[in-house]
């Protein structure tokens, strides 16, 4: 794998690439077992594997959020090294933001409900980053996690709107035994907090009522950010303290 942090390098290299399929994996890394089901994906449908990692600033809406997101480079090289991952693109602020995000892409419509309503501006972060990634790494496809279903419809949107040449391809949710599905904050979770968080996932798949979930996870004082039936999927964020965990399910 070779490990690529310098922009103008990766174009001149990405220049001499002639392989017929190439995909890509953005990540903010600390990555798990959910990011490597992605990066296996696209080895088994590309002939070209390339993984980013940045902690993109301009999608956190809040600053302590940012700050305590886990970093664990090392540990991420490894793993990508394990599923042969063939680049891996680790680019700095700078380098990515050479207009201090003064341009922006914007959708206004899906990006203001639930998980936008919540996290103002997070969308429009998220799609200009993703956007100028897919411009550095021109991949033939492109791969994305369903844990993050409202994300994976966005830029699905806007990959169809700006006619970028790209198959986007969604990856189900992987989940730990215990149906808590894998993220990279679950790793800040507390003992006590991580024992509140397996109620999450369940109280979702049991097929219940909106209601009857807002109450359980009432009674177990979990903080409810929304729960909504939405695009076929039931989709939830809530809090466990200062960590907020997202989650959703396919409905029948
Ligand atoms: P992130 O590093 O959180 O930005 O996630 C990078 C990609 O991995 C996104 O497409 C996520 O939807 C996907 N992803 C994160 N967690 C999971 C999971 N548990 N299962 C499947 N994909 C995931």
């Amino acid at each position: 794998m070779q490990i690529v942090t310098d922009i103008a390098q990766w174009r001149n290299i990405r220049k001499s690439l002639s392989n017929s399929s190439i995909g890509f994996v953005p990540t903010m890394g600390n990555l798990h077992l959910g990011h490597l089901s992605l990066c296996q994906r696209a080895q088994a449908e590309t002939s070209l594997v390339i993984v980013s990692i940045f902690v993109n600033p301009t999608q956190f809406n809040q600053a302590a959020d940012f700050q305590h997101y886990p970093r664990t480079l090392e540990q991420d090289i490894t793993l990508l090294k394990d599923v042969k991952v063939d680049y891996l693109l680790v680019f700095n602020e700078d380098e990515l933001y050479p207009d201090k995000f003064e341009i922006q892409l914007h959708e206004t419509t899906l990006s203001s409900e639930l998980e936008g309503a919540h996290r103002p501006g997070h969308f429009t972060g998220m799609l200009t980053i993703v956007l100028k990634l897919f411009n550095l790494v021109q991949p033939t496809h492109a791969y994305f996690g369903e844990k993050d279903y409202q994300q994976l419809l966005l830029i699905q949107k806007m990959v169809a709107s700006l006619f970028l040449p790209i198959a986007i391809i969604s990856c189900p949710t992987v989940r730990d035994k215990d149906g808590l599905a894998l993220s990279s904050r679950n790793s800040r979770l507390n003992p006590a907090q991580r024992q509140k968080a397996i109620f999450f996932a369940p109280i979702l798949q049991k097929g219940n009522t909106i209601t009857e979930i807002q109450s359980q996870l009432e009674d177990e004082n979990i903080q409810i950010d929304y729960i909504a039936d939405k695009w076929n999927r039931r989709l939830a964020a809530v809090w466990l303290e200062d960590i907020r965990l997202i989650d959703n399910i396919p409905l029948e």
